[in-house]
């Protein structure tokens, strides 16, 4: 039967969410057995939005989580939104919101350019948070196996389990020989999935598009360096980004401030030989990369001694993501660098829509159509996310033709067009909608 819609209230408030209890299943319905293979934040995120619509899952993680994986990583509104309908506990991940954007000169440390976020509150009814992004793993991780009481049934996670086939019927093939077999698999494994070319027919190769060279510094030392004081001067709630050129440095706080999180980003060429061979992360390197920047930026790696060098891809988006009973999400479905810092928040809308869309299930066999309805909702949705995500200087007029389709009317060009493309989607009522269309279609007339 279908679900009626109880997102929205009289005066079409477009951010009113139901209670995400009313996804629990009702008396009946069918409980699906799902393999989820990776636990990043997509695969994760993904364990408690179909662990809320009432099915048993269980995550298949090649690693032990021993080492911590990156350094801080940014939630805009519209992937807050999702983690805090899902019950996130923004004090115990020691999230941070960010009150602005401002830009600096790569010759002279002085305000450039000041982008105010406080309103993304009021307009968007969501903050743009910060994480560790241990915290916000450990914090996911939490809520897929340890839901509070009586909100879920808690999530399987099997460390050191490495898959190494998945068949369109489900069956799950692991590196020691097991098989086990599922009414869905989720494939989270991230940009190099090896289940991307069991859905789409064929393999698909990223594109080297940028370099990163990523770490952590704490604030304190930051801030006591006499030419820092300009920076922060209104909290530790900024992302700062100082361009120079074809390379710019980006750093913003995390851990509630008490950690600085540096990026410099670079064309690819500057982490390649002349031989196109990609080097080892050296003190050359780090020179080479920074030595435009004045020297309160291109110090700032002298306050730490451990690098870590990241190449950022992008990918033509695909036309479809699930084939069988196979859904690709997160990095496996649509990698794109960090450009506008939309791919876990673009994960995190996959697991949110197949926790929306696998709600309220009468029998497996109704796992084709809601398939093709995640497809419907999302293949336009993450090709726009991608493309926007894809040029480090934004031109609507340089898009080929072929890429407009993923906007309905016009591009989006300025910033604010550009946030509200991206921070007014609210994935949870859109995939409400597109369930409950495909509710009313199966139903006889
Ligand atoms: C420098 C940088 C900065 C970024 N900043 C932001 C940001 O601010 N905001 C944002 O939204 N996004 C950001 N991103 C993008 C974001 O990090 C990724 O989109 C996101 O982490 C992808 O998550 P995932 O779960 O899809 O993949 P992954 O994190 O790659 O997880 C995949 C998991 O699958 C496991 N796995 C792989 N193969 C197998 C197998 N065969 N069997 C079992 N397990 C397997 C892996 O061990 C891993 O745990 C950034 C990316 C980079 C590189």
């Amino acid at each position: 039967m279908a679900m009626t819609l109880q997102n929205k209230d009289a005066d079409g408030d477009r951010f009113r969410l139901p209670h995400r209890q009313d996804l629990a299943p009702k008396k009946g319905a069918k409980s699906l057995n799902v393999g989820i293979i990776g636990a990043g934040i997509a695969g994760l995120t993904a364990a408690i939005a179909m662990s809320q619509s009432g099915h048993d899952v269980e995550i298949f993680e090649r690693s032990e989580f021993k080492s911590e994986i990156g350094a801080a990583i940014s939630c805009p509104p519209n992937s807050f939104r999702i983690l805090q309908f899902y019950g996130i506990d923004v004090a115990s991940a020691r999230g941070g919101e960010y009150k602005s954007a401002v830009y600096y000169d790569s010759k002279e440390p002085e305000t450039k350019d000041y982008l105010e976020f406080s309103g993304y509150r009021s307009r968007y009814k969501a903050p743009w948070a910060f994480f560790h992004r241990v915290d916000l793993h450990n914090e996911l991780r939490r809520l897929a196996v340890q839901p509070p009481d009586g909100d879920r049934k808690p999530a399987k996670l099997r460390l050191s389990s490495s898959v190494k086939d998945v068949q369109l019927d489900g069956t799950i093939v692991f590196q020691d020989g097991r098989t086990i077999k599922k009414d869905l698999v989720i494939a989270a494994d991230g940009i190099r999935s090896a289940f991307l070319s069991q859905v789409v027919g064929h393999d698909v190769y990223p594109e080297h598009y940028m370099s990163m060279i990523r770490f952590l510094i704490p604030s304190d030392e930051f801030l006591n360096l006499p030419e820092a004081r300009c920076h922060f001067e209104r909290g530790m709630t900024s992302l700062n980004i100082v361009k120079g050129g074809d390379k710019s440095i980006v750093f913003y706080p995390c851990r509630e401030g008490t950690l600085l999180n540096v990026g410099v980003l670079t064309p690819p060429e500057v982490c390649k030989s002349a031989d196109g061979d990609d080097l080892p992360l050296t003190q050359d390197l780090i020179d080479n990369a920074t030595k435009d920047f004045h020297s309160v930026y291109n110090g700032l790696y002298r306050l730490k001694d451990t690098f870590g060098q990241w190449k950022l891809f992008r990918r033509a988006p695909l036309s479809t993501l699930a084939k069988g009973k196979i859904v690709l999400i997160g990095d496996a479905a649509h990698p794109m660098p960090p450009l506008r810092a939309q791919g876990a928040a673009a994960a995190i809308e996959d697991a949110a829509a197949l926790g929306v869309l696998f709600s309220d299930l009468e029998s497996a066999n109704e796992v084709p159509g809601r398939l093709e309805a995640f497809n419907k909702l999302r293949v336009r949705r993450v090709g726009g996310t991608q493309v926007l995500s894809s040029l480090h200087e934004w031109d609507p007029l340089k898009l080929p033709q072929e890429h407009t389709k993923y906007f309905d009317g016009k591009v989006p060009y300025t910033h604010q067009e550009i946030d509200d493309w991206f921070y007014d989607y609210n994935l949870i009522t859109k995939a409400l909608e597109v369930l409950q269309e495909c509710q009313t279609s199966k139903e006889p007339n």
